[in-house]
C-alpha cells in the first residue's frame, strides 16, 4: 500500500492550527554542545566525589527497589532537605525536577487571562519561558545598568500598575550575581498583590538568605536547588513556603515526579554534606581569585558575585568573537551578548576548579590580542 503523502506546506498549516500561538512564539531552551570543552556555562559544580564516597553510594543504589514505583511524598529527603536547608517548621516543602520544574508549576497555577509574572531584567530566562508557556504576560523592569541594583521605587511602579500574580526574584540574580537590597525585597513583598518567590538558587554561594522572612510574609515562597550544590544531574528542587500555596500547586504535579534514584542518592549527598559544603567553600575561594585575576586584565570589566559564576563584558572587543575563540580553544562560557540590552558585549563565566580557570584566563588574554575586532556571532 502506498504511504499517504502529506506536503510540508500541509503539515505546517496543520501544526499552525493546532499548536498554541505562544507555544510556536517559544524557543527550546538551548544547552550548548561541550564535548571535550572545559565547560564553563552551566554554573555546575566541577568537582565530583572522593572514591570512597562514590563506592559507598553505589552500595547504596544496589539496594534501592526500582519494580515500584518512588515514594510519592519523598518523605525520607524532606526530613533531610527541612535540617540541610534550614527551613522553618511552620513551612512546608514541595520538591521539583529540578527548580525548573517548580517555575513552570507555579506559571500554571496562577495562569489566567491576562495575569502577569514580573521580574527585573536580565533574570534567569525560565521565568519568561514558563509564564509565556502557561499563556501568561510576562512584564520585567530593567536593573540599574551600572551596578544592576535592584530601583525600590521603579519596582514598586511596575507593581501597582501590574498587580502582578506572581513575581520572581532570583537572590542572588542570574546573570549578574548580585544580591538585591533586601529592604526593597521586603517592600516588593509587601505590595505584591499575588505571590513572591524567592530564588535561591545560588544560596550555598552567597551565604545569605532571605528563608527567614518566611514566617514573616503569607505570600513569600523561596525556591532552592541542589543543582549547584554539585547534583545537577539528579534534578532536585524545592520550594518551601506556607502549606496551603504548596497544596494548591501541589495539585498540578505530576506523581512520583521525583524518581527514586535521585530521591536515594540525594538522601545520601545530605548525609555527606561536609563533601559539598567543602566543595562549596572552594569555589567561593576561587571565584574571588578568578575575580582578582580579572580585574587586573584590561579590556573587559567584571562585577563581583555572590554566586558560583562571573559576569563579565569585553570592552575592547566584541563578545561573540572572543566567545567564539574561548571555544575553539577548548573553552566554553555562556555569551549574553544580545540577550538583554544591559549585556552588550557581556559573558557570564562560571568557577570551575583552578587549572580550568587558570586556562580560561590565559586563553582569554589570548582572545584579547587575537580575535579579529568587529566580528559578529
Ligand atoms: N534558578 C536560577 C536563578 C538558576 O540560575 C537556575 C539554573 N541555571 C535554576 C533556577 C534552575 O535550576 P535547576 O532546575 O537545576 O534546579
Amino acid at each position: 500500500m502506498a504511504e499517504p503523502r502529506v506536503s510540508v506546506a500541509d503539515l505546517n498549516a496543520c501544526i499552525a492550527r493546532t499548536i498554541r500561538p505562544e507555544v510556536r512564539a517559544l524557543a527550546a531552551y538551548e544547552v550548548a554542545h561541550s564535548e571535550g570543552l572545559i565547560k564553563l556555562d552551566a554554573m555546575e559544580n566541577p568537582y565530583t566525589w572522593p572514591r570512597e564516597m562514590v563506592d559507598e553510594w553505589c552500595a547504596v543504589l544496589a539496594d534501592v527497589v526500582v519494580n515500584r514505583y518512588p515514594d510519592p511524598e519523598a518523605s525520607r529527603l524532606k526530613t533531610r532537605l527541612r535540617v540541610a536547608m534550614g527551613i522553618p517548621d511552620s513551612a512546608g516543602l514541595l520538591l521539583g525536577n529540578g527548580s525548573d520544574e517548580l517555575i513552570e508549576l507555579l506559571a500554571l497555577a496562577v495562569a489566567v487571562p491576562d495575569a502577569v509574572v514580573l521580574a527585573p531584567a536580565p533574570t534567569f530566562v525560565m521565568y519568561r519561558h514558563a509564564a509565556c508557556a502557561a499563556g501568561m504576560r510576562y512584564e520585567s523592569v530593567a536593573l540599574g545598568a551600572e551596578d544592576f541594583s535592584l530601583g525600590r521605587e521603579t519596582f514598586l511602579e511596575a507593581v501597582a500598575r501590574w498587580r502582578p500574580a506572581l513575581v520572581f526574584l532570583a537572590y542572588p540574580n542570574n546573570p549578574t550575581g548580585n544580591l538585591w537590597d533586601a529592604a526593597a525585597i521586603d517592600a516588593v513583598i509587601e505590595r505584591t498583590p499575588g505571590l513572591v518567590v524567592v530564588d535561591e538558587a545560588y544560596a550555598p554561594f552567597a551565604e545569605r538568605s532571605l528563608i527567614e522572612r518566611l514566617d514573616r510574609y503569607p505570600n513569600l515562597l523561596v525556591l532552592r536547588t541542589l543543582s549547584k550544590l554539585g547534583l545537577a544531574g539528579l534534578r532536585l528542587g524545592m520550594l518551601a513556603g506556607r502549606p496551603e500555596w504548596l497544596c494548591e500547586i501541589n495539585k498540578l504535579r505530576l506523581p512520583y515526579n521525583i524518581n527514586t534514584l535521585s530521591q536515594v542518592s540525594a538522601a545520601f549527598a545530605l548525609d555527606h554534606a561536609a563533601v559539598l559544603n567543602e566543595q562549596t567553600a572552594r569555589i567561593r575561594a576561587d571565584r574571588e581569585h578568578l575575580m582578582a585575576r580579572l580585574q587586573r586584565m584590561t579590556g573587559l570589566r567584571v562585577w563581583p558575585s555572590r554566586a558560583n559564576f562571573l559576569l563579565v563584558r569585553l570592552t575592547a572587543r566584541p563578545a561573540p568573537a572572543i566567545f567564539r575563540y574561548l571555544r575553539e580553544h577548548g573553552v566554553l562560557v555562556k555569551l549574553l551578548d544580545g540577550s538583554d540590552p544591559l549585556l552588550g558585549d557581556c559573558v557570564r563565566v562560571t568557577v570551575g576548579r583552578p587549572e580550568e580557570n587558570q586556562r580560561f584566563v590565559e586563553v582569554l588574554e589570548a582572545a584579547l590580542v587575537a580575535a579579529p575586532p568587529g566580528l559578529t556571532a
